[in-house]
């Protein structure tokens, strides 16, 4: 997401903020996915959702409204949300998320779990 109160035509590497924790992804160099709408996924939140989701399989209780921040779909999750803020992303995803990084040359960024 971008900074609030920035520039929609000027965005600087300060205003691209991860959904889930709000860091400034691009300034401080964490390796990001980018989803819909300019929605941000950075890499050290997809390790928790990761662990969350794939590792210990939590599922927390869905409800009907609610919207995966990455793919804007209304779906069954399960979900991992942000303990900061409105934000959510379903298993599918963190899934797709951490394949693209995974196999991304521009960051070394391996799945959480596996050796390398
Ligand atoms: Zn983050
Ligand atoms: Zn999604």
């Amino acid at each position: 997401m971008h900074r609030q109160g920035s520039d929609p035509d000027n965005i600087q590497p300060q205003d691209i903020l991860c959904d889930f924790c709000e860091r400034p992804t691009w300034e401080m160099d964490i390796p990001s996915i980018e989803g819909h709408h300019g929605s941000v996924l950075c890499a050290e939140c997809l390790e928790v959702a990761w662990d969350s989701l794939v590792v210990e399989k939590q599922e927390i209780p869905s409800d009907p409204e609610w919207t995966c921040s990455m793919c804007l779909e209304s779906n069954d999750g399960p979900w991992w949300q942000s303990s900061i803020r409105e934000a959510r992303v379903c298993r599918r995803c963190v899934k797709q998320s951490a394949g693209v990084l995974h196999k991304s040359k521009d960051w070394d960024w391996k799945k959480p779990g596996r050796e390398a």
